[in-house]
């Protein structure tokens, strides 16, 4: 039988997406729903608005959702967050370690308190939900784990010292998981993002509109062109597309990988 990602089901599985209140997390919780996996969104915002999008994942999906606020530099809360949803859903089958903050500085300037944020939130926190999950997904026979780590796992770019360093790291537990995992049915693999628009990156784009005296669109432009051939932003939905697949049949023995969504970014 020929293995079709777009048709793959997720029905019963459950996936814990951290950082999915906005932008890539978001958009791979909504993908992997789609596709008939419980979540567990996790990330921050109004109660309002996080409850109304729970809601609308639920009855737009048929599936089930639940929230846990849980900040990502806290161990305990990870921790808390975890026994949590196996209390509710037995288990999680899916672990998309998607949260994530940036700050921009050259060395000399970076604040060291933002240094220990990046690498909590970014690095550090994908090893804790990792380290929870792992047995549970071994001794089931499944799991997919994916990391969004970033181009910048791969090369660097200056003032990015922290979000560099602890994608690098990302990459490098990715292998390691992937090679504690190879025989088990369990997979973790790296997404490696260029340039998507959400709130982490509107940031960059306003504070090169600042500091060039430019009108959003020609930032928009200019940050995009400086890095990507293809003269585009990922689309938040391309990245889910590309977590859907890693969560298919098909990449059944695709494991340890770094994959790059980066409109050949990388291929300079
Ligand atoms: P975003 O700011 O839109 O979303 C970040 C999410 O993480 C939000 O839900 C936020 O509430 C959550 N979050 C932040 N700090 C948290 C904490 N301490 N505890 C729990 N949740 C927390 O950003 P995004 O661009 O969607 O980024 C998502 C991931 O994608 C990040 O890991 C980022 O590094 C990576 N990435 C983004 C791009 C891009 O161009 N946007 C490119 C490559 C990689």
């Amino acid at each position: 039988m020929p293995l079709s990602p777009a048709t793959a089901s997720l029905t019963g599985k459950t996936a814990l997406v951290t950082g999915s209140t906005s932008g890539i997390g978001l958009a791979i919780a909504e993908t992997l729903a789609s596709a008939g996996a419980n979540l567990l969104l996790n990330g921050f915002g109004p109660a309002g608005e996080i409850e109304a999008l729970r809601s609308r994942l639920a009855e737009t999906y048929g599936v089930e959702v639940a929230y846990d606020g849980a900040d990502m530099s806290d161990a305990a809360a990870i921790e808390g967050m975890v026994a949590g949803a196996k209390a509710r859903f037995g288990g999680i089958d899916i672990l998309v370690n998607n949260a994530g903050i940036q700050h921009v500085a050259p060395l000399e300037d970076f604040p060291a308190d933002r240094w220990d944020a990046i690498v909590a939130i970014n690095l550090s926190a994908c090893f804790h939900t990792t380290r929870l999950v792992v047995a549970d997904m071994k001794a089931k026979g499944w799991g997919r784990i994916l990391n969004v780590a970033s181009v910048h796992g791969l090369v660097g770019s200056i003032h990015k010292s922290a979000y560099v360093a602890a994608k690098h790291g990302v990459i490098g537990l990715t292998k390691v998981t992937a090679l504690e995992t190879a025989t088990s049915g369990v997979t973790c693999n790296a997404i490696c993002p260029g340039w998507v628009l959400t709130p982490l990156v509107q940031k960059q784009v306003d504070a090169k509109a600042a500091e060039q005296d430019l009108s959003q669109e020609e930032a928009k432009r200019q940050l995009v062109c400086e890095r990507m051939p293809s003269e585009r932003f990922v689309s938040q939905e391309e990245v889910g597309g590309v977590a859907l697949f890693l969560c298919s049949p098909a990449a059944d023995n695709m494991t340890g990988v770094s994959l790059p969504v980066d409109g050949a970014w990388l291929a300079q």
